[in-house]
């Protein structure tokens, strides 16, 4: 390879691994496979060699690497419960970024393996960090309420964040209060893999991307949240090929919509969209 290709690779993948803020990553995104390799060894297995995920064809060989990612096979609930738990079981071992150091417990996501709706948040917060199961604090609580108004249950939707572990603005302090953050572009490109797998294994009809961080990261668009809400868009994986088609939809996250109430009427007419396309009538007035 030419001296400056090699170059101009090593300035994007230290502009990459430097991004910080939530509307870095998706700049830095076009080196973000290089990143991912040196979070992954293998695209198949941890650094601890388990098995990322049983349940998909075999990854191409460099041979093949410009084919399509690998398909997700469409599977039974037995083998979505299997293939989650071992998933689950991996992201509980996983130390593929600097967040597997610093956590207290890894929140891998919970729910129903069979729901047609999906909410995905950007990582998990103080109380997650310490119960090990996503949205369980103040903006949870929101959240189950939200679900309720659309006329489902908690235990009929799956629940997951893009991270899987706690980002900490002082992590030497975990037992701080108020010292939540989102997680940067490092970190979001290291777990990536992990949501992919989550969605491809459930393969819901919608995903609702719960804030700016889920929404950019999953549509893969640098828009701000507000350019990107009141639509859907067809969710396409890097990792994995869906077996059948799903969207996505961006909303407010409920922590946002805890400190600006005002915005709840509009995260409603996002999520009637939702209620719309299901037919859910919900608690509609
Ligand atoms: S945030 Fe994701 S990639 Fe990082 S250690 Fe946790 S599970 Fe692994």
């Amino acid at each position: 390879m030419a001296r400056d290709s090699l170059r101009r690779l090593a300035a994007e993948f230290k502009q990459f691994l430097t991004a910080q803020g939530e509307d870095e990553w998706i700049a830095a995104a076009a080196p973000r496979r290089a990143a991912a390799t040196v979070c992954t060894p293998s695209d198949t297995t941890t650094p601890q060699g388990d098995t990322l995920t049983v349940e998909f064809q075999q990854k191409k060989t460099t041979r093949e690497m410009d084919s399509p990612a690998p398909m997700a096979k469409t599977m039974s609930t037995a083998q979505k419960t299997k293939a989650l738990q071992t998933l689950a079981e991996t992201i509980r071992n996983c130390s593929r970024c600097p967040l597997g150091s610093t956590r207290i417990q890894a929140v891998p996501g919970e729910g129903n393996v069979d729901t047609e709706v999906m909410f995905v948040g950007e990582g998990p917060g103080f109380d997650e960090d310490r119960q090990g199961r996503p949205f369980v604090g103040r903006a949870g609580q929101l959240l189950d309420k939200m679900i309720v108004a659309m006329g489902l249950t908690r235990e009929k939707v799956f629940i997951a964040n893009i991270a899987k572990c706690h980002p900490m603005i002082d992590p030497l302090h975990p037992e701080k209060h108020g010292n939540d953050r989102a997680p940067n572009a490092q970190e979001i490109a290291c777990c990536r893999k992990y949501i992919e797998q989550q969605i491809a294994i459930i393969c819901p009809k919608y995903v609702i991307a719960l804030g700016g961080v889920a929404a950019k990261s999953l549509i893969s668009d640098a828009k701000s949240l507000g350019a990107l809400r009141g639509q859907f868009y067809d969710l396409h994986l890097d990792s994995v090929t869906l077996p059948k088609p799903v969207q996505i939809i961006a909303t407010f996250h409920p922590a946002a919509l805890l400190r600006n109430p005002g915005w709840k009427k509009d995260a409603w007419t996002d999520l009637q969209m939702v209620m719309d396309q299901l037919g859910l009538k919900g608690a509609r007035k």
